[in-house]
């Protein structure tokens, strides 16, 4: 099997040029070639030596994963289904609008962390994605939605940076399918790539991490890549949020509201992003607006408020509009920035938590622990 350089990110890629006795600014050459550029035919890599060229096409490629399926949806909203081996799919997205085009992409096979009003957390665990396959999803997106704006569609391309190759895709949310801190190493390296000036060359504010709290994770984050940070909340006290996101039972709130204010000392951004998916009877009540307003007065945030989106045998339903916006009014007469997430793509069933591509569940659910570390 050759080697994949979308696995690398350009410090590694360096260290495997030399290994082949190759200097460094040629690897950074290749680094360009395949990310800025979106190239993966080293005969187009038209300023590599002839005798470099040949070695790469026989030792190495850029291998993305294919596509299984993809729909466009009348607002705009691609999203794909890509083929991750025995019977298994994951799904990106990508949401156009007027100043920006964000992709949401996965970074598990299903998701082990089983929150009960989520398709993915349902489907159970299969495995985690390689870098190759995080960046392979950005990469792809990239080529085909160029490809559409140059048949017409409107998707606008947009540098990075001066000189760099105009993209559609200018923002990142690592919010598709599973939890991107249970996958750190290669979720940060994959990150590091899209931040990266001779690759995709986003900004850190541009690249946000949505995590279920993962509190010891998120720590070694603020240390490692401090992106933008989402944290999805759900509930404003313990009890109830143990019993929708186990993870809840580890990680209690006053744990992760504690890493949320450690956090933004390293973040991109001065607030925290978080997010609260709107279940009928459950999480909706004005008290429980009230208890999020008094819970969260110490973090500097912004309140995201999601539509449930329904999937079959959830056992839940999505909030009325008025209950929704009731909510929305109490936060925002308590000083909060608080806003509800359109729905996009509805039409295609883009929208969050109904990422459920196709999982064959590798692991027992129950038999899942998750493990406390020293912070
Ligand atoms: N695992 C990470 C990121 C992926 S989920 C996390 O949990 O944050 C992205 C967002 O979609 C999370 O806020 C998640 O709680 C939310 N979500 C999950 N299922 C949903 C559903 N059915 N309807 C609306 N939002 C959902
Ligand atoms: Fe996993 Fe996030 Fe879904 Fe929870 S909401 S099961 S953490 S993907």
């Amino acid at each position: 099997m050759r080697t994949n350089l979308l696995d690398f990110t350009l410090p590694a890629l360096t260290e495997w040029f030399s290994g082949m006795g190759e200097k460094p600014f040629r690897a950074k050459q290749v680094f360009r070639w395949v990310h800025q550029r979106g190239e993966s035919d080293f005969d187009a890599m038209t300023d590599l030596a002839k005798s470099l060229r040949e070695k790469l096409k026989e030792v190495a490629e850029v291998r993305v994963p294919a596509i299984l399926d993809e729909h466009r949806s009348a607002d705009g909203t691609v999203k794909w289904l890509f083929d991750v081996g025995v019977g298994n799919g994951v799904e990106t997205v990508f949401i156009p609008e007027d100043d920006r085009g964000t992709l949401c992409v996965s970074s598990q096979v299903g998701c082990a962390l089983d929150c009960q009003f989520c398709s993915t957390g349902r489907q159970g665990f299969n495995r985690d994605l390689a870098v190759a396959e995080i960046l392979g999803q950005l990469w792809v997106a990239n080529r085909r939605l160029a490809e559409m704006a140059r048949e017409g569609l409107p998707y606008r391309l947009e540098a990075a940076s001066e000189g760099a190759t105009p993209k559609p895709v200018t923002n990142v949310v690592m919010m598709g399918m599973g939890e991107p801190l249970n996958n750190f190493d290669n979720v940060v390296a994959a990150m590091a790539v899209m931040l990266d000036d001779h690759a995709y060359g986003l900004s850190r504010r541009r690249v946000t991490l949505s995590t279920s709290g993962v509190v010891h994770q998120m720590r070694k984050l603020a240390e490692r890549l401090p992106v933008a940070l989402a944290v999805s909340l759900h509930a404003p006290d313990d009890e109830l949020r143990s019993r929708i996101m186990p993870v809840n039972r580890s990680y209690p709130i006053a744990e992760l509201l504690a890493a949320c204010r450690d956090y933004l000392e390293r973040a991109p951004r001065d607030f925290i992003t978080f997010e609260y998916v709107l279940l009928d009877g459950v999480n909706d009540a004005p008290a429980q607006a009230r208890a999020l307003a008094k819970l969260l007065r110490d973090v500097p945030c912004k309140l995201n408020l999601i539509p449930f989106n329904a999937f079959p045998d959830s056992g839940f339903a999505r909030s009325k509009p008025e209950a929704v916006s009731r909510f929305r009014d109490i936060l925002v007469e308590a000083g909060y920035v608080a806003t509800i997430r359109k729905t996009r793509g509805d039409d295609i069933d883009a929208a969050c938590g109904q990422l459920a591509g196709k999982v064959v569940d590798r692991m027992k659910k129950r038999t899942v622990r998750i493990h406390r570390e020293a912070a």
